[in-house]
């Protein structure tokens, strides 16, 4: 892979990376998509090779594994593994989500930590990079199991993270049920009221519209990558993976903008509605019983279910947004979607696709907007919920959203020049890394050896 990079100094970098973390495929995928594209900066800024800018920016400050232990209602004591990654704070405060699902290893929590600082780097707030989460499947358990989890989780994460250190949201599996167990766990130790933690319930230090935002987000992104090309949603056919937080918001959005949804999914398979989705119906599926989507079909006439989740990209659609997980995306299904007619694909889940379909999405027609970018109202609107935190005061749902839609065109109209200055115009994962890249590269070269 590393002589795909056209650049002697990262591809050396890189080598280093897959030295040193064997066995962690998704963190050196993530690795790889970055210095990729880094090649012609590295080509003209022979200070920052010098500085070692590229070598550290791979290296995580650092990365914390506990133990967990909790004991479950049947009175059997369990043990899981928890996680944080310190990833940089070049630009500030460690900031990113906790996601507890059974798959979670140290290769994924990088992965999601080092893309992270990049993102925060385009949401224009001063956040670091980080990421945590622990092999905990919430899954099946009661509310009780789900908060003895969460407490001692936070037992050990606490002297950890802080509103000016390290401050966590959620992520798979840590909705906000799990962040106010986390929330009230940490109050209680650390003995002080802060935003230490995002994605809060409103009664408590929650900013409205955070829980609309990564998928509010990832459709303000896709509108104006669409009006580029004298597009928008209206009259569009959707497909959104995943039934979760992002892609609930995502269906929201999208059929606010006039757009018919016509697909979405969950681990184990999804549900097709030629009539365009009710939203209404999936709510109280997922947010109301913690239900399944096969679910969908049985309440709703027309509607069918296929229990594989990975062929909902056979559907064919003019606007895909996947919002379920990582490499969920192949080059398969990228020439599918781009072969029954799909414009635009935005990334909601982080790393979506696999490196060889963002290979062929840089180069086919259509509109591609990666993870980076996409996503990052989420983050973007934690941040604003930090501010709020500080400053006591909550702002209306109605100014978090403006603020949200400000940063979302900030976003596409930064990553749309960092492309274009480096001669690949509409090429966004080139735009999203070069103009992250810049921002924490120039302030990790201002601050010394650090
Ligand atoms: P949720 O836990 O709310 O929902 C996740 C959804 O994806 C569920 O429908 C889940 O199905 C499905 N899913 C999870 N794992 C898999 C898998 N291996 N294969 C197929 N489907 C799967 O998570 P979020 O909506 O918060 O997160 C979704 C994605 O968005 C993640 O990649 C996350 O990193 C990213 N993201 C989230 C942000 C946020 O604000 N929440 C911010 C930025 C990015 P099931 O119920 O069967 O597990």
């Amino acid at each position: 892979m590393s002589a795909k990079i056209k650049n002697a100094h990262l591809a050396e970098v890189y080598e280093e990376v897959l030295t040193r973390n064997p066995g962690e495929p998704e963190f050196q995928q993530a690795v790889y998509e970055v210095l990729e594209s880094l090649a012609p900066v590295a080509d003209k800024r022979q200070d920052m090779v010098q500085a070692g800018v590229f070598k550290r920016l791979v290296e995580p400050e650092r990365v914390i594994i506990f133990r967990v232990p909790w004991v479950d209602s049947a009175g059997v004591m369990q043990i899981n593994r928890g996680f944080r990654v310190q990833f940089n704070s070049a630009i500030g405060p460690y900031k990113g989500g906790l996601r507890f699902h059974p798959s979670v290893n140290a290769s994924i929590i990088k992965f999601l930590g080092f893309e992270q600082t990049f993102k925060n780097c385009l949401t224009t707030l001063p956040m670091g990079g980080g990421k945590g989460g622990c092999d905990f499947d919430p899954k099946g358990k009661s509310d009780a199991e789900v908060m003895w989890f969460c407490q001692s989780f936070m037992t050990e994460l606490y002297r950890h993270i802080g509103q000016f250190t390290d401050s966590p949201a959620g992520d798979i599996g840590v909705g906000a049920r799990e962040i106010g167990f986390l929330h009230g766990q940490y109050k209680r130790i650390a003995n002080e009221v802060t935003g230490a933690m995002t994605g809060k319930g409103i009664p408590y230090g929650g900013s409205l519209g955070r829980t609309s935002a990564t998928g509010y987000g990832l459709c303000y992104i896709a509108a104006h990558a669409l009006a580029a090309k004298k597009q928008d949603f209206k009259g569009k056919t959707v497909v959104i993976s995943g039934s979760g937080n992002v892609a609930i918001y995502a269906c929201e959005k999208a059929q606010e903008l006039g757009a018919k949804v016509v697909a979405m999914s969950d681990s184990n398979g999804y549900v097709y509605d030629e009539k365009g989705i009710d939203l209404k119906l999936v709510k109280e599926i997922k947010e109301g019983r913690r239900g399944r989507i096969a679910e969908y079909a049985e309440a709703k006439k027309g509607a069918t279910y296929k229990a594989d989740c990975t062929d909902i990209w056979s559907i064919p659609c003019d606007i895909a947004l996947p919002s379920a997980t990582q490499n969920e995306i192949t080059e398969k299904d990228a020439k599918l979607l781009v072969s029954n007619g799909c414009k635009c694909l935005a990334e909601g889940s982080n790393m979506s696709s696999t490196a060889d379909a963002v290979a062929y999405l840089v180069g086919a027609d259509i509109i591609y907007v990666p993870a980076k970018a996409a996503n990052a109202g989420g983050v973007s609107v934690s941040g604003l919920e930090m501010t709020q935190n500080s400053t006591r005061l909550p702002w209306t749902a109605e100014e978090v959203d403006a603020r949200l839609q400000k940063i979302m065109l900030d976003i596409y109209n930064n990553i749309d020049a960092a492309a274009k200055a480096y001669g690949m115009e509409g090429n966004f994962v080139a735009g999203a890394n070069i103009a992250g890249f810049l921002k924490v590269g120039e302030s990790m070269m201002a601050q010394g050896a650090v």
